[in-house]
């Protein structure tokens, strides 16, 4: 990829700043360009820009059909960009091309689906007898801020702008500060389509200082937060001032559960996706597999032939396995691993770092005889590094998967449909995969329980977190 500085984009245009970041590809820790670093002032004239579009109503009041052609567009340019933006996604977050152009897809994918939607945000009529007449409207928040992470940072971003826009709100993005160059080819995409000046607006900045100060602003009537948990509860407690309402997509340390008559190719399958795919840097990712006992020194073993057969390396040259995303990161999973050792889990194989390479790559790791309340099994490491824990019959496996604070997925692996049902309905989480582990897709919602957080994206469902309900309640006179 050809070193490139890139920009903010603020009110309709792409804006300088005079600081900057620079980034490093983690495959190879070389830097692959610089962005224009956020000040607080971009910051507040891209909250005033945003401030103006919603209260201009230039994207609420018009004819719904003109927010579906609008996001069709977009889709449409998105497509266009998607390869373009792809080497740009993988140079800056170490992923696979094809990985990375998933995002990109997936991200056409959110504007085509919400755009379907955007002309059936109905309310509906409530009878109240004679002489009354009364309806419920749903209006866009206004303006929304969405915060968003770096591991997919072109997907999630899409995940809540698209329907934000759909439902007629205006934006501010603050992108992720390790990886933010794939949401500017996405900004690319969506200025193609021709939205008022103001509608979208894209800021990468510091987290702490230009993520806080806008979080803390009475004129965003709405967050949408994807990142870490200490992050979260910070933005929590700055929204709460203003009694912003807020959705919370937070971290993950979700466990599958694994049944004497489950399929276990299938299985495999699953854990190569579950914990291995994007590094095991996934919320969602299957970061504890809870087997039962009869089968336990089977799986661990299929499981080290899976991970020990896996090629750790650039995700440019299509490897398996692909870096995480700072040498920071890197060494902290590494302190995760060695306290688990030291706690008495068994490491299988992996725990450490690929010796002749200049990125940030970690072997395939995974840990047997982990016990529940290990902090391995508690925390979440966002890394490759899978626990595997025995148990001896059903209640005990609800038991240990419900033993986390989190609760963002979980799955069952089993034959037996009857015990798939009676685990789902007992497992705590916003969503279960039965046989395959992220089964479902952007037409499901996705959401957690606990420190997981709070409120869906995806689905239609999402799209009502971007409204609020208003009620018109009318005498009529001489009934
Ligand atoms: P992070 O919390 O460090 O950062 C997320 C975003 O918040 C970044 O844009 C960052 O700049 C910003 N930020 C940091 N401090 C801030 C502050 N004080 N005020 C406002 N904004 C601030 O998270 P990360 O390392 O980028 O992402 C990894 C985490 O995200 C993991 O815990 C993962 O599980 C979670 N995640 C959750 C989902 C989900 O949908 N539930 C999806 C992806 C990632």
């Amino acid at each position: 990829m050809k070193q490139r500085h890139w920009l903010n984009f603020i009110d309709g245009k792409w804006c300088d700043s005079d600081a900057r970041f620079e980034l490093l590809n983690p495959a190879t820790n070389q830097s692959i360009g610089t962005i224009a670093k956020a000040s607080v002032s971009d910051a507040a004239a891209a909250l005033a820009a945003a401030r103006r579009c919603a209260d201009s109503r230039l994207l609420s009041s018009v004819r719904p059909a003109e927010r579906v052609k609008w996001m069709t567009r977009i889709a449409q340019e998105i497509r266009v960009l998607a390869d373009e933006g792809a080497h740009v996604l993988c140079a800056e977050n170490g992923k696979t091309v094809p990985e990375a152009l998933d995002e990109f897809l997936e991200a056409a994918r959110y504007f085509e689906y919400y755009g379907g939607m955007a002309d059936k945000i109905e309310g509906v009529s409530i009878p109240l007898g004679n002489g009354y007449i009364d309806f419920t409207v749903y209006d866009p928040m206004g303006v929304s801020l969405q915060i968003v992470p770096w591991n997919f940072p072109v997907s999630i971003c899409a995940r809540a702008l698209a329907p934000a826009l759909a439902a007629g709100n205006a934006v501010v993005v603050k992108s992720p500060e390790l990886s933010p160059l794939g949401i500017c080819v996405l900004f690319e995409a969506i200025e193609r389509a021709g939205l008022p000046d103001g509608a979208v607006n894209l800021l990468c900045g510091s987290g702490r200082e230009i993520g806080s100060y806008l979080a803390a602003r009475r004129e965003v009537d709405q967050i949408v937060f994807t990142g870490s948990v200490p992050t979260g509860q910070t933005i929590l407690k700055l929204a709460a001032e203003n009694a912003t309402p807020c959705v919370m997509e937070l971290g993950g340390k979700s466990a599958a559960l694994v049944f004497p008559d489950a399929d276990l190719d299938q299985l495999i399958a699953s854990v190569r996706m579950g914990i291995f795919f994007n590094a095991g840097q996934v919320c969602s990712a299957m970061s504890r597999l809870v087997v039962h006992r009869s089968i336990y020194d089977t799986v661990v073993s299929r499981v080290e032939d899976l991970a020990t057969g896996l090629s750790v390396g650039n995700g440019a040259d299509g490897n398996d396995l692909t870096p995480v995303i700072t040498a920071r990161q890197l060494n902290h999973i590494q302190q995760m691993c060695q306290r688990a050792q030291q706690e008495g889990a068994v490491l299988v194989t992996g725990g450490e770092a690929l010796s002749d390479s200049q990125g940030n790559f970690l072997r395939p790791t995974i840990f047997k005889d982990v016990s529940p309340e290990m902090n391995i099994a508690q925390e979440e490491v966002f890394g490759p590094v899978l626990v595997i824990m025995p148990f001896d019959d059903e209640p005990e496996a609800i038991t240990i998967a419900n033993s986390t604070a989190f609760g963002l997925v979980a799955g069952v692996f089993t034959q037996d449909l009857n015990k798939a049902m009676r685990c789902a309905r007992l497992l705590r989480s916003g969503q279960v995969f039965v046989n395959e582990w992220y089964a479902g897709g952007i037409e499901v919602p996705f959401g957690g329980v606990g420190l997981s957080g709070y409120g869906r994206e995806r689905g239609q469902e999402a799209l009502y977190s971007y409204v609020r309900t208003k009620n018109v309640a009318i005498k009529v006179a001489g009934e």
